[in-house]
């Protein structure tokens, strides 16, 4: 049990940060995805611990951060090349995680028995600088209790986290809001998109036509055959029913007028120039329609307001899958468990 502290970034901070880690504690710290809970990757009672104050299935690998490309080498079995080196050129640091063969540096923990590792470099001077102060790559999984929805500020982290760490570092709100892009080159040496983040589908295509999405990205059925251990659990998730619907506001309207049951407690999240003109249901807006930026960066924070509002049924206006709108569309239909309306 911790008196968990939260610290403001400061030379103080990242200094106090390494000092725990080095100890072999788990502290959380921002990301410009979202806050994590790092651990070093060379002590194996760090990493087993982050598996359990998250409880996290002992199956979900974890990705590991590291502070520049000379680091992930050591990581991997060759050094990277090609494609996956142009890539982590143009987009590290940043929201891009790589699959890679691992080196025996990596402990069957952290990959949870894989042949391989994921790798990134984040673009958050938090892990940045206390990665190079103690020179050792950190293990960083989203901060959140496993199955709810991500931390994207050092409030949300303190919530699930109290009493479980010693340290919180706050730089404020992520700027991303929503996960790393997860890739890997698959056996015909495409890159595949595992799941969908902050480097888009559209970013990677401007370096490389050779790049597809995963079809676990939007299709429950297949999931259990996914390459990503993570993809398989329910995820991102308020306790209540969650439902993604796929339609206008005028349908979105007519939906809910006919399908709402009034004793339950309901809400439903839309955009701003929607119009929802219904009784008995409470309502969040996710920023403009076409603003994806801003819906990426707002969903999780959402999401966690209406868990902590204890609402039964949760109905989601679906976003445009355009950009980082897939993104955030892949977190709602995995927070709904994949229950979808199509409408128009
Ligand atoms: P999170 O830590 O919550 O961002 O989740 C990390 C994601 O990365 C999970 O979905 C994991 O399944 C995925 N992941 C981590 N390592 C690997 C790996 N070696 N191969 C495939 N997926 C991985
Ligand atoms: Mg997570």
């Amino acid at each position: 049990m911790f008196n968990t502290e939260i610290l403001k970034y400061s030379h103080f901070a990242i200094n106090k940060a390494a000092e725990y880690i080095l100890n072999g504690e788990i502290i959380g710290l921002p990301t410009e995805t979202v806050y994590g809970l790092a651990g070093r990757i060379d002590n194996i009672d760090s990493i087993n611990k982050i598996f359990h104050i998250k409880g996290r299935p002992q199956d979900n690998p974890l990705i590991v951060h590291v502070s520049d490309i000379d680091m992930a080498n050591k990581l991997i079995k060759k050094p990277m090349n090609g494609i996956l080196e142009k890539l982590a050129n143009k987009f590290w640091p940043g929201p891009l995680t790589i699959i890679m063969d691992k080196s025996n540096l990596i402990n069957d923990v952290i990959s949870c028995n894989l042949s391989t590792v994921a790798i990134r470099i984040p673009d958050s001077r938090s892990m940045i600088n206390i990665i190079k102060k103690i020179n050792i790559p950190l293990a960083a999984p989203s901060a959140n209790i496993s199955g709810k929805p991500s931390c994207t500020s050092a409030f949300h982290v303190f919530d699930d986290m109290n009493t479980k760490i010693p340290l919180i570092l706050d730089d404020g709100n992520c700027e991303f809001g929503i996960e790393s892009t997860i890739i890997n080159l698959s056996e015909d040496n495409r890159i595949c998109i595992l799941r969908p983040g902050g480097i888009t589908l559209e970013d990677l295509y401007s370096v490389t036509k050779n790049v597809y999405l995963s079809d676990f990205v939007l299709n429950k059925r297949l999931i259990s055959k996914c390459i990503s251990p993570g993809v398989k659990y329910k995820h991102y998730s308020p306790s209540g029913d969650v439902y993604l619907i796929n339609g206008s506001n005028y349908s979105f309207t007519e939906f809910l007028m006919k399908n709402i049951d009034t004793s339950y407690k309901n809400c439903a999240i839309i955009f701003k120039n929607d119009f929802l003109n219904i009784e008995n249901i409470d309502i969040f807006y996710n920023g403009d329609l076409n603003d994806y930026k801003f819906q990426s960066k707002n969903i999780f924070s959402i999401l966690r307001e209406i868990d902590k509002k204890s609402y039964d049924k949760i109905y989601i206006r679906a976003p445009k899958k355009i950009g980082i709108g897939l993104a955030v569309y892949n977190r709602i239909i995995r927070a709904a468990d994949f229950k979808v309306v199509d409408l128009d």
